[in-house]
């Protein structure tokens, strides 16, 4: 006879996520459980403010009263979100190398890395409980923008990290899946070929911790079209790496990186026709170092930017604790 299937204990579902926020932080659960189960609706609202092109996600549909919630911690993150001291939600570009060795951990681990590693005052913690549990699921920024650079069917981009989030998201929200670690590898690696960049989150309201990896377009994507606003790599939203590209003498000019990088930050200089870099603008997310033909560009630490999201180097240096 066929097993039955586990049947899914909602309760003690919840009772995880209540249990993640910290004691005088419990209140900040509501906007957790809100966040994560109406996640569309949050970035549909979130979006909207920011004056971008989106349409209501009919495919998770709320009443008014539940609407008008989300709205106020919209509001709340917006208002928020002008100032690294306060930031709450926000995020910092990983090279893929560092996003692997995320994805890679098996140990529960609790590392607080300095603010050279992530520049906010809050929200900066990787707590992990139960990493080899991922949950995949639908992009938020693309699963609302009017005109999505891809299509809903390969949408699933949001790669979430360790419990109670991914119980949670899997439970409750029907646009997410649980993945194995390897799977998880693959995905990460499709999206690289695709040419996306990969954010490490840290948001408050999914336990005021690191909680995924986002794997962004340049289009469709809060952090990065946002970046625009401040179009520096020190502002309240969005990390740099710590890399930036080296540009060697192999370099003829063609222009191939400054196509590719969204952020203005390398240009063909015309007396010399090779490459510079404006330190000021990388964000160290690799697109042109995958786009140079000739192989003229390596990335290299910048310790004027920052120090890189390396949970390896985290775990055996100074700012870790187990
Ligand atoms: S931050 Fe990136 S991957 Fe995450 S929801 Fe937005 S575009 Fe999608
Ligand atoms: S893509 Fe490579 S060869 Fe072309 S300008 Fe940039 S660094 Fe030089
Ligand atoms: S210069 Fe290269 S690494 Fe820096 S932001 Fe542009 S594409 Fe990314």
């Amino acid at each position: 006879m066929a097993e039955e299937p586990k049947k899914l204990d909602i309760d003690k579902i919840n009772k995880g996520l209540l249990n993640a926020f910290m004691l005088d932080y419990k209140s900040d659960a509501l906007a957790g459980y809100l966040y994560l189960k109406y996640i569309y609706q949050f970035g549909y609202r979130l979006l909207k403010v920011m004056g971008r092109d989106v349409k209501e996600p009919d495919y998770q549909p709320v009443d008014e009263g539940t609407a008008e919630m989300i709205q106020l911690f919209v509001d709340q993150v917006c208002e928020r979100s002008l100032s690294k001291e306060t930031s709450i939600m926000h995020s910092k570009i990983v090279r893929p190398e560092d996003a692997f060795k995320l994805v890679r951990q098996t140990e529960n681990m609790h590392l607080v890395p300095s603010e050279r590693v992530i520049p906010f005052k809050l929200t900066r913690e990787i707590l992990f409980e139960s990493p080899q549990e991922i949950a995949i699921g639908r992009c938020m920024c693309r699963g609302v923008a009017a005109h999505p650079c891809v299509p809903p069917s390969e949408q699933d981009l949001c790669m979430w990290i360790g419990e109670p989030n991914v119980s949670f998201l899997v439970s409750q929200n029907p646009y997410f899946r649980k993945v194995t670690p390897t799977e998880a590898v693959r995905i990460l690696e499709d999206a690289h070929k695709a040419g996306f960049i990969h954010c490490a989150y840290f948001e408050k309201p999914a336990s005021d911790r690191f909680n995924c990896i986002c794997n962004c377009c340049t289009c469709c994507c809060m952090s990065t079209t946002n970046w625009h606003l401040f179009g520096s790599n020190d502002n309240p939203f969005l990390a740099p790496s710590g890399y930036v590209p080296d540009v060697s003498d192999a370099c003829n000019g063609c222009g191939d990186c400054a196509k590719a990088c969204f952020f203005n930050a390398i240009s063909v200089e015309e007396k010399t026709k090779k490459a510079v870099v404006d330190l000021k603008k990388c964000m160290g997310c690799t697109l042109c170092e995958d786009k140079c033909p000739l192989d003229a560009i390596k990335m290299r630490l910048e310790p004027s930017i920052g120090e890189p999201l390396d949970v390896e180097a985290l775990k055996r240096g100074a700012f870790g604790r187990k």
